[in-house]
Parts: structure tokens; sequence; C-alpha cells
């Protein structure tokens, strides 16, 4: 039995995510006639209460084409130095939007009102490139999966209204946050103008992500998916299981983060652990003490069927998720305990 708990998208779908993406009725997305696609951008579009919302093949191209949306060449955005967006995604801020990124140094993947302030560029100081977004991740991916608070996020959204600045999420996890936060996602519509979401991470599909916006927005961005190359035809086969996980794979989250908190408590109280990050969702970081390297590590744990990973700088990460299940959780516990 492999443990694999490198990430939470190593998720296979279930038998029942197959059999109700086998019975979905398909048509052809590109005409918008897809009845399971059109079903899904609808719910996601509810469910956070904007207007419309459009079906991607990857939580990148949903975060690409807000950033193409919002921005015009030449112009700048603000996040995080640990973004998704600036770390993780080819380059493809300067590669498909021809925007440069300010990074802030935020706390775990966070940034505050405070922090954008300072690094919006005069707009009448023409010498710099204009600031038009702030795009923000939540959960955090390399912060360890941090949450914001809303009323920070609404904060944020005040300063991006006063220097007319567009505001994104990028809530590839905003699941785990919802589940753990205990948010209505109606009020994270009332704070962006655009939320992307991916179905292939806690949620447990193969595939698939939405961005939801303005109608006018989601017009656009037909345009720009196109261009991308993620127009698809029979899409629905794989939007079903986008809508079986909104179903029956969030409450479930609780688990997935329980479980991260108890093999967090367990390392901190072992002796060849250094520190432990808080766990608030379903990521645990953690450093080990110096005379033990990270690869030892990974290969001791490898050898007993358990997979881990590095994230450098000394940072290992373990992600819980839909397929690590209770008892291979007992066994992870029992192994770590007993491992030097
Ligand atoms: C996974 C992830 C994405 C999207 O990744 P894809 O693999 O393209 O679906 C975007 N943002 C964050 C924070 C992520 O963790």
């Amino acid at each position: 039995m492999e443990i694999n708990l490198v990430s939470d998208t190593v998720t296979k779908p279930s038998v029942e995510m197959l059999q109700f993406m086998f019975n979905s009725k398909v048509g052809d997305d590109v005409y918008k006639q897809d009845p399971t696609v059109n079903a899904l951008e609808a719910r996601v579009a509810e469910m956070f209460g904007f207007e419309a919302a459009l079906f991607f093949p990857s939580g990148t191209m949903a975060n690409q084409t807000a950033i193409k949306l919002h921005t015009q060449p030449g112009e700048q955005l603000i996040a995080d130095k640990w973004a998704h967006i600036y770390n993780y995604e080819g380059g493809g801020v300067s590669f498909n939007s021809g925007v440069s990124c300010a990074l802030v140094d935020g706390h775990r993947g966070m940034i505050n009102s405070d922090l954008v302030l300072d690094a919006i560029n005069n707009p009448e100081f023409y010498h710099s490139p204009l600031t038009s977004l702030v795009s923000v991740e939540n959960t955090t991916n390399k912060g360890g999966g941090a949450c914001y608070d809303l009323d920070e996020l609404r904060r944020i959204q005040a300063v991006c209204k006063n220097h007319n600045l567009k505001f994104h999420l990028d809530g590839a996890r905003i699941w785990n946050a919802l589940v753990a936060k205990n948010d209505n996602p109606a009020a994270y519509g009332q704070i962006f103008d655009t939320i992307s979401v991916c179905f292939s991470k806690g949620l447990g599909a193969p595939v698939g992500s939405v961005l939801a916006g303005s109608k006018e927005m989601m017009h656009r961005a037909l345009r720009i998916r196109k261009i991308f190359g993620g127009g698809m035809r029979q899409a629905g086969y794989l939007a079903a299981a986008g809508l079986y996980a909104l179903d029956h794979n969030i409450k479930r989250l609780e688990e997935d983060h329980r479980r991260a908190k108890e093999l967090g408590a367990l390392l901190q109280n072992l002796p060849w652990v250094q520190q432990v990050e808080p766990v608030e969702t379903n990521i645990l970081i953690f450093t080990v003490q110096p005379q033990i390297s990270e690869n030892t590590l990974m290969e001791k744990l490898k050898l007993r069927n358990i997979y881990i990973s590095s994230m450098g700088h000394g940072k290992l990460r373990i992600v819980t998720h839909l397929d690590y299940r209770e008892v291979m959780h007992t066994y992870v516990m029992e192994t770590l305990e007993k491992l030097f």
C-alpha cells in the first residue's frame, strides 16, 4: 500500500464519481451546448453570488485568463512573493499578459491592505508601470494552507476600490478555507471581481476549474479561453466530476484538516523535528533538526511506503486528501513516532 502525501492532486476519481461522469449528458461546449458544463458553471456562479462562470481545464488557465481580463500589457499586478501565479504558472503573467508582478512580503503567503497600499505605483508617475490588479490566494499553497479572515479581504477590497484596481482570488483551495472558517461562499462574491476554483485538489475530481465573475467579464473570458486553447467539446464528462464533488466531497474536508492537525501535533513532540508551522487546513509544513537531512527523512519514509515532499530551504511538506484514509493515517502516525 503506497501512501502518497505529496499533494492533494494525487487523488483518483472514485467508482461513484466515475459512474456519475459516465451517466452525464453532454454536448459541444465550444458552442455552449453542453448541459453538464452549463450546470456546473451556473452552480458555481450561484454559490459565490456571481452572475456567470466559465469551465477551464486547469486552475492555471483560469488564473491566467483572469489576469488577462483585468490588465493591459505593460501594467503591473500585486501579489505575495509566494503566489502560485508568480511561482508556479511558468511565467504566464509575463508570457500571456505582458504584465509584471510587484511582489510583497506577506505572512505565510497572505498579504494585507497596508502592504497593498505600499505597493501601488502612483498612476500620475508615468515612468512606472500602472498598477491594475491585486491577486490573493486562499488557502495559500506555499504558505502551508493558511486562510484569510474575511475582514482582511474586505480591507484589501476597499484599497482596490479607492485606487481603481481589480481584485482576483486564486481559490484553488477555497473549499478548504470555507470549511475551516465556516464562511459563506456568497461573502466572497461580494469582495472579488473574479474567483478561480479547482475541483482537482481536495475535491478529488480528475480535472477541472471554474472562473466566476460578472456576465460581461465571463463573455470576454470566453474569447481569452479560446485564445489560450482551452475550448473543449464534450467536456460535460469532466464537469460532471465537479458537480459530483460539490455534492459529496466538501464537508469531508474536515477529516483532511483533522488528520493534518493530528500529524502536526505528533511531529511537534518528536525530538528530531525542529519546527512545525501552524496547521489550519490540509497542508503541514515542518523542518527537521540540522543533523538529519531532508533526504534522509524522505528516504526512510519511502522504505515504509510513505511519500512526502521537500520544499527546499529545509522545509518538508505533507498534504492530506480524500485518498488518505483512516487506516493509512493510523499507520503513518505509528511510523513517524518510532522512525528514529
Ligand atoms: C494547484 C493550484 C492552482 C492551479 O493549478 P493547476 O494544476 O493548473 O490546476 C492555482 N493556484 C494554487 C494556489 C494552486 O495550489
